[in-house]
């Protein structure tokens, strides 16, 4: 623990959100309070097709707000992609974005209100040191932000994930200004999501709650999200997953999602360092990796965590012990589909020292409770491939 009497620190929390079934109705409404008048929905061409986007329409239209539509959200975006939204609202002088969808589509929005009034390149903008104040304010819209999905958050974020095609990394674009006006939460707009999309989802909002929870450093009130954040998963995850249109259920891990990328900013750690990469190489779902990977990182950081996990753990109503909260998490993740290892996920292992070299370098490496390298990296890499958790404990 840092010593409290000298820290110095920042804590932020979100933005206006607007919780329950039937509030995409009030996306015109949210427009006008955000200043407004012409908005670019923002989209992926999935989702463009499904009469969910039509409710959106619907709601700016009823507001009377003329709205167009860019749904060129690609699934890993590339700068490319912000930059043809970027001309569109330009070109047809949109003040604003309404974002609707999974996290892609929710970055690709942010990033397109951010980009609109700047002249520098989006990469000048990487989340590195103070970049952000390389920006000109003045040039950001505002944005509503409509996640379809539970799982990364990033409708009450300040950053952006974009692709960088030239080296194939993906890069975190940050602005304080980036953060929605207003994110609307409405269950039923998730309750379409397929099984294996809602448990995918769903684990990276535990993953997020769960490394938060963890990172080292005085955040407690980041910390208390968390671990309210990790309880609605497990409660609401498998009703989710078996039953789409359980709207409680649905409610539950919209709440648990925000609330995971509010608690990240304490920092993440191992589950995302080793995700990170075999996403970028093997095109695999960030939410998917990371349900395989928990609980191998909870072995492996147990020494540093031990206490904390348990504390958790009597939160869940579980005996107050490690082995019960690994326990329940093994559980989850066989209840709600997602493989026990990354050889099931169809990863192979002649790669290993090339991807721990890049787990090495993601910035979330870093805030990990126990340091890592990339022999630890890749150590951890060839368990989660072979299934073996350091504790003996069954996968
Ligand atoms: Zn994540």
């Amino acid at each position: 623990m840092a010593d409290l009497a000298t820290l110095v620190t920042t804590w932020n929390y979100p933005t206006r959100v607007r919780f329950g079934v039937g509030t995409v109705g009030e996306a015109g409404e949210a427009c006008r309070a955000a200043g407004i008048t012409r908005p670019l929905v923002v989209t992926d061409p999935g989702l463009a097709r499904l009469p969910l986007l039509d409710r959106v329409l619907e709601a700016l239209r009823s507001a009377g707000l003329e709205a167009a539509v860019f749904d060129g959200v690609r699934p890993n975006p590339t700068a490319g992609n912000v930059a043809m939204g970027v001309e569109i609202l330009r070109r047809d002088r949109h003040d604003g974005v309404v974002a609707v969808g999974g996290g892609s589509a929710l970055d690709v929005g942010k990033l397109v209100a951010f980009m609109a009034g700047q002249s520098r390149p989006i990469w000048d903008f990487e989340d590195i040191g103070d970049w952000w104040t390389r920006a000109d304010p003045a040039g950001i819209r505002p944005v509503v932000a409509i996640p379809t999905t539970a799982g990364t958050g990033s409708e009450v974020g300040r950053a952006g994930v974009v692709t960088d095609e030239a080296t194939h990394t993906k890069k975190i674009i940050f602005h304080p200004g980036m953060m929605p006006r207003t994110a609307i939460l409405d269950p039923s707009l998730t309750a379409g999501l397929p099984p294996h999309l809602t448990a995918a989802t769903g684990m990276d909002a535990l993953a997020h709650c769960l490394e938060a929870y963890c990172a080292p450093g005085f955040h407690p009130m980041a910390e208390g999200i968390a671990v309210e954040g990790v309880r609605l998963v497990f409660a609401a995850l498998p009703r989710a997953v078996r039953e789409g249109d359980d709207l409680e259920a649905r409610g539950m891990m919209l709440a648990a999602s925000a609330m995971g990328a509010t608690a990240f900013q304490k920092g993440l750690g191992v589950v995302h360092s080793l995700s990170h990469p075999l996403g970028a190489v093997y095109d695999l779902h960030h939410g998917l990796l990371n349900g395989i990977l928990l609980p191998y990182a909870l072995a492996f950081n147990r020494a540093a965590i031990e206490e904390r996990i348990r504390r958790l753990a009597a939160w869940l109503g579980l005996e107050p012990r490690f082995e019960a909260f690994l326990d329940a998490l093994l559980e989850l993740r066989r209840t709600t589909g997602i493989p026990p290892t990354l050889a099931a996920a169809g990863v192979p292992a002649d790669r290993l020292e090339e991807l721990a070299r890049m787990a090495e370098k993601d910035p979330t490496a870093a805030s990990n409770p126990i340091p890592v390298d990339a022999a630890a990296l890749e150590r951890l890499y060839r368990q989660a491939i072979a299934g073996e958790l350091p504790s003996g404990m069954p996968t």
